[in-house]
């Protein structure tokens, strides 16, 4: 039998899909091969069928029982067979396979890395003819990655103490040139034949959505797909639980998934998900990594994820069967602050030392940025998507929904001419540029060491943009750097003025920006403090619950939660700057003043600032 035949007979395809054939080859010719190719792009066949055409065995090491299981089950479903091992199955069941091992009843065996620093099993497989060894969802051995295994170190010791060394193959969708080279180092693939295909998955539409009000948008869109299956993917286990009770509410059948479920529970919701019982599932990121549900027609993200890495593999478990399919996201200023909260207080790799650690969550900042900025951009998402992932993209794809929208042209000449001439007064003060985030936080009136430090607040622009959120001032940058009249100095980040900008400045030209009209309503909108405000503002809530116990009144009679927002923002050190709270006067001020200026003030302390 040859290749073509097998995919027929055995997997009911009529042709290969890119790169697919050129990786088997390389297999069958006993070369290692390293093969990235997005999800949903047919890895598994470029091991399986090889697994079929050698002799003896092929061991697939895979992260996930769950990924596991499906695909046996789907295997034998095909009439090949193959079986896992797993520590989660009972002695029997082990035994029995183990017994049919030995009589190499199997062409593949599926287990997770933790099995082959097992003994019993290193030994077991050494007495058997193993051919070839494929490494699923590899970038899973980089430390740098989104899914860091630590067991994945030990395959490459554990496949070399076997009498053969069987042919490597691994396989991932994660294309960064960092994470393809510890794959190679560190399985100690011996001249690999690297093929990576094209990133595009043409039939997934990419948009981003900024609305004001998240459930009633989820709403919509779930209403419009009532009888399609898809995910509803948000940040933490917390938002999964609200969304999902409020889709039930509604009547909208949904599944729930994330890590604080138990098994039991998130077996039964993960069936009745690929079964169809229920259309849409809400889950974490817990959910997906290789669930091969290929009618899965629309990704929806609740929130940014923390990279477009793991944007793009989220996104692109819709449409595997190659129907269009929609990848939306909806996107709030709060989730940057979310991501970022999650980056700084996720476990940390114990592996690693300290400086590493650092770098890694350094990495995830840069990385975190790039997701926010696809988040804001006018520009072709999925061209945005694409050069991220290092390959070329038209300038319009026509099916995105910035290639879509309508776009209005909304008039900036003022905001325009304020940051620039904040830019120009810095530079002025201090003989120096300085970064994005320094400027945006002296445009809206930042209280922090740094700025107060450099004494930028007492320039004639300081605060000129309090009334703006950051996301939109960041906006305004990016598209001031974009028509040439900002330039950002590659090496320290610092934003300068072109002379371009005089035009602006001093010559009465016009800015026009495009805003897609279903964004623009949202401008000033963030209620909500973000980052630093949001942490003081806890601190500020829980002494007001004290004083409020205390005192024996509600809450809202201290200070109302509005009053609350603006002191965190305002974040003052003195009387008179607390007297400029809103909703501060002078009896509260003399009343609560010095309480809740000490708990700035030993705040602001513990920050450094
Ligand atoms: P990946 O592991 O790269 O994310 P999978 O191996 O799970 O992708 O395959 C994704 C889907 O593509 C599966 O539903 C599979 O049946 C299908 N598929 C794989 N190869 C082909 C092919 N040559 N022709 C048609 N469909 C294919
Ligand atoms: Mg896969
Ligand atoms: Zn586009």
């Amino acid at each position: 039998m040859d290749k073509y035949t097998i995919i027929r007979k055995y997997f009911g395809h009529s042709t290969f899909r890119r790169g697919q054939e050129e990786l088997i080859d390389s297999i069958l010719s006993g070369r290692d091969c390293l093969g990235i190719m997005p999800t949903g792009g047919g890895k598994s066949l470029c091991y399986q069928v090889p697994a079929l055409l050698l002799p003896g065995l092929t061991l697939v090491i895979s992260p996930l029982i769950s990924l596991m299981k499906d695909q046996v089950a789907a295997l034998e479903k095909a009439g090949i067979p193959a079986a896992f091992l797993n520590s989660a199955m009972d002695s029997d069941e082990y035994r029995r396979i183990c017994a049919g091992l030995r009589r190499g009843e199997y062409k593949l065996i599926y287990a997770a890395p933790e099995r082959l620093e097992n003994e019993g099993f290193l030994q077991m497989m050494c007495g058997l003819e193993v051919s070839l060894a494929a490494v699923d969802e590899a970038h899973c051995i980089s430390q740098w990655g989104q899914d860091f295994r630590p067991s994945y170190l030990s395959i490459a010791d554990s496949l070399a103490k076997l009498p053969k060394r069987p042919v490597l193959a691994a396989f991932t969708a994660t294309a960064t040139e960092e994470v393809r080279q510890d794959i190679i180092r560190l399985l100690r693939l011996e001249e690999p034949s690297i093929l990576v295909t094209g990133f595009d998955r043409p039939n997934l539409f990419f948009d981003v959505q900024h609305p004001k009000d998240k459930t009633a948008a989820l709403h919509a869109l779930l209403r419009e797909r009532r009888d399609r299956s898809g995910i509803v993917y948000c940040a933490t286990r917390a938002k999964v639980e609200q969304v999902s009770a409020g889709l039930e509410r509604a009547g909208i059948p949904a599944a729930r998934y994330h890590a604080g479920l138990s098994d039991e529970e998130r077996r039964q919701n993960q069936d009745d998900f690929q079964y169809d019982r229920k259309t849409v599932m809400v889950a974490t990121n817990a959910f997906g990594m290789g669930i091969d549900k290929s009618n899965v027609s629309f990704v929806i993200h609740y929130n940014m994820p923390k990279s477009l890495e793991a944007y793009y593999q989220e996104a692109g478990r819709a449409g595997r069967d190659g129907s269009p399919a929609d990848c939306i996201l909806l996107f709030s200023g709060g989730d940057i602050a979310t991501a970022r909260f999650l980056i700084e207080h996720g476990s940390g790799n114990d592996a690693l030392t300290p400086e590493e650690q650092d770098a890694v969550r350094q990495s995830d900042m840069q990385r975190l940025q790039a997701m926010a900025d696809y988040c804001r951009t006018g520009q072709c998402l999925r061209g945005a998507l694409l050069r991220y992932f290092g390959q070329e993209a038209p300038e319009s794809c026509g099916s995105c929904g910035n290639c879509c929208g309508r776009f209005v042209v909304q008039d900036i000449t003022i905001p325009a001419q304020k940051i620039l001439s904040c830019v120009k007064r810095i530079a002025g003060k201090l003989g120096y540029s300085v970064g994005k985030a320094l400027l945006i936080r002296t445009l809206r009136g930042g209280r922090d060491q740094r700025l107060l430090s450099l004494g930028l607040d007492s320039l004639t622009t300081y605060g000129i943009m309090r009334e703006d959120s950051p996301g939109t001032i960041r906006s305004y940058l990016e598209f001031l750097e974009e028509q040439g009249y900002l330039e950002t100095d590659p090496q320290y980040g610092a934003v300068r003025l072109t002379p371009k900008a005089s035009e602006v400045l001093f010559r009465g030209k016009k800015v026009e920006m495009p805003v897609r009209e279903d964004r623009r309503r949202e401008q000033p909108a963030e209620k909500a403090p973000s980052g630093d405000a949001s942490a003081l503002f806890s601190v500020l809530k829980a002494l007001r619950t004290k004083i409020a116990q205390q005192e024996g009144v509600p809450a809202y009679i201290v200070f109302t939660n509005a009053a609350l927002q603006d002191m965190a923002a305002r974040a003052p050190r003195s009387m008179e700057e607390f007297l400029a709270v809103s909703g501060v006067g002078e009896v509260k001020a003399a009343r609560y003043g010095s309480a809740f200026l000490s708990a700035i003030g030993e705040y602001l302390e513990k920050e450094g600032r």
